[in-house]
């Protein structure tokens, strides 16, 4: 079982869009794949099909122990691939958490009893360097950072490079960057060709060669409640995603 964190600790960048679709692809290519959502906003889990509302138990629960991730996973329906749902509940984990022991293991251990029940997890890191975010790093063995080819982008990259640089130091030996993903990508914007020529500069084969377009489709999808590799398929944004999850199998051979 390989866990990789979808993490950037910007909000609005695709790492939702880039979890629930990535999962998708894996699941179309024979994958026994499961979501994690730890983003109390929950929109990995409603971008699934699964109801935030009527969780319970959910990934809260699982966090403070009172609950298995075994019974915990709901199927979402149209995808394939299983979800440890989150809604706002989660936000006070932040705080419960600081109280119990192993407050940045917790997740970790949890998905250590699924270990022979799934190929991939992934999990939806929220926009910050929180304690949620911490027990998704030190949980994974890879990190999958999606970014916008924006002017700031490398620079809020430092941030979040130097957590998983303290993480892998501290608390897991085994994490690293598996890749930077291209997200939300116009190749008619020059700026973006730019920023896309100095990311591969600077991080070289860290950059996906798989680039995810600016796709309508793919932000229509979740008020469907599924991925846009499932509502759509034939969508160039669906496309590329299915794309992508191909990539990340081969480059873990
Ligand atoms: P995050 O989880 O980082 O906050 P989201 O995945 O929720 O980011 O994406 C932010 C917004 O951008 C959402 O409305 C989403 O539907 C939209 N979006 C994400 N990726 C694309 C894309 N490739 N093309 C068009 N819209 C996208
Ligand atoms: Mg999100």
């Amino acid at each position: 079982m390989r866990i990789f964190c979808v993490a950037n600790q910007k909000g609005g960048v695709g790492k939702t869009t880039t979890t629930v679709n990535l999962a998708a692809g894996l699941a179309q290519v024979g994958q026994r794949v499961l979501v994690v959502d730890l983003d109390p906003q929950g929109n990995a889990t409603m971008g699934s099909g699964i109801d935030k509302r009527s969780l319970d138990p959910s990934v809260y629960d699982v966090l403070l122990g009172s609950a298995t991730v075994a019974e915990t996973a709901r199927e979402s329906p149209k995808t394939g691939y299983r979800v440890l749902g989150a809604n706002r509940e989660l936000a006070g984990a932040e705080v419960e958490l600081v109280g119990l022991e192993q407050r940045e293991r917790r997740l970790k251990n949890a998905l250590a009893t699924v270990k022979s029940d799934y190929d991939f997890v992934l999990i939806d890191c929220p926009p910050s360097l929180s304690l949620l975010t911490l027990n998704g790093l030190v949980s994974a063995h890879g990190v999958i950072v999606p970014m916008q080819c924006e002017y700031f982008a490398l620079e809020g990259l430092s941030d979040l490079v130097n957590t998983i640089k303290q993480v892998h130091a501290n608390l897991n030996r085994e994490l690293e960057i598996i890749g930077l993903l291209r997200v939300m990508f116009d190749p008619r914007i020059t700026l973006q060709q730019q920023v896309s020529e100095q990311l591969k500069a600077h991080f070289g084969a860290k950059v996906f060669d798989t680039v995810i377009p600016r796709n309508v489709r793919l932000a229509e999808a979740p008020s469907y409640g599924q991925p846009g590799v499932t509502f759509d398929p034939s969508s160039k944004g669906a496309q590329a995603f299915v794309e992508f999850a191909r990539e990340v199998v081969q480059r873990l051979k």
